[in-house]
């Protein structure tokens, strides 16, 4: 069976583009895949985050794996600040890593626009961190959003350069993007991606959001003047995401979606969007209810280090012993 690696940083409560570009997919995934789902909180911290939040978070997001449909029987759903392996294989990798390479990616280039100075030095070298994360668990496949495609191709090429310059320890996974969803757009800037940590909380839909609130957020995204509802990524972003998120949602496709919204406006079309969305997220939401503050979440975090741990500490062991750290036992 083939091993599937992947994590969600805690940095805010999940948006509608996390489920609907990867804890969706992860659900079908985990019946045919050995499946590692990490709560990346130690890459969390590479911007500033407020302690009582991140815990909050932290939890919050693990409870959400849950709700939306990852069963503990049958996959590993850990925290990464709970298996030290990641940290320490991070490290490691960190010394296999150039510096120009780590500042060629665009997500530290975004993330660091105002200036290196108040940017922190592991946003920058989150990648290898990242890496490690993956090639902890020989990992074959990582799904993800369109967003971490050039992370896992830094990812690779970090395998295979420890592989030739050491030994040849770590599997070079593949990546997967789902075709469609892969990228959920902003409600407020639909050039942009939906991010879970955006300082404009209209322009995200979070999985917790009840339903005035998801009623409200689509009523205000931002469409155009034309008042045609049709799938046009170019000149027609906003609906154009708007089609996106209502397909997935309900399952119809978006050439039975325009044709029934031909005649309509976008005041119904997104009356619509809405109701979907909110029949999405309802039954996710009353799991999450049940799960946030009982011990049963515990039990199960706690079985997904142990067994992380274990299996983590097999590889770094090799790892350790391709680059000669430590001593011979
Ligand atoms: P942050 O703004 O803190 O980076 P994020 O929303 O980008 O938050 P991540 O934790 O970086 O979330 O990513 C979690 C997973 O969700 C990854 O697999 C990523 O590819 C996917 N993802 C993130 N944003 C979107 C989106 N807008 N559409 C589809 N998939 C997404
Ligand atoms: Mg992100």
């Amino acid at each position: 069976m083939k091993t599937i690696f992947s994590g969600i940083q805690p940095s805010g409560t999940l948006t509608l583009g996390n489920y609907l570009g990867a804890l969706k997919h992860f659900v079908d995934l985990q019946n045919d895949y050995n499946c590692y789902f990490c709560v990346v909180d130690e890459h969390a911290i590479t911007v500033p985050q407020d302690r009582l939040q991140l815990r909050e978070n932290i939890r919050s997001l693990a409870a959400l794996y849950i709700a939306s449909g990852i069963d503990v029987s049958k996959s590993t759903l850990f925290i990464q600040s709970e298996v030290p392996e990641h940290t320490q294989l991070g490290w490691m990798l960190q010394c296999v890593s150039y510096i120009g390479e780590l500042e060629r990616m665009t997500q530290f280039k975004d993330k660091s626009q105002g200036g290196k100075e108040g940017v922190t030095s592991g946003l920058l070298t989150y990648p290898p961190l990242m890496a490690a994360d993956i090639l902890l668990y020989k990992t074959d496949i990582v799904p993800v959003g369109e967003d971490q495609k050039q992370h896992l191709e830094l990812t690779r090429n970090l395998a295979q350069r420890f592989n030739n310059k050491y030994n040849d320890i770590f599997t070079v996974p593949e990546v997967s993007i789902p075709k469609v969803g892969a990228r959920i757009m902003s409600l407020q800037e639909p050039t942009n991606k939906m991010s879970k940590s955006d300082a404009n909380q209209k322009a995200f839909i979070s999985m917790l959001d009840d339903e005035k609130k998801i009623l409200k957020k689509v009523k205000s995204a931002v469409t155009d003047s034309e008042g045609v509802v049709k799938y046009d990524k170019e000149n027609k972003p906003g609906v154009a995401n708007l089609l996106t998120i209502y397909s997935i949602c309900s399952g119809i496709s978006v050439e039975d979606l325009e044709e029934k919204y031909q005649n309509t406006g976008y005041g119904v079309f997104k009356e619509d969007v809405a109701q979907a969305v909110i029949a999405t997220l309802k039954p996710i939401q009353e799991r999450y209810d049940q799960l946030i503050q009982s011990d049963e979440l515990d039990d199960m975090l706690d079985q997904g280090a142990n067994h992380a741990s274990f299996q983590a500490n097999k590889m770094l062991k090799k790892a350790k012993k391709a680059m000669g750290l430590g001593r011979v036992r």
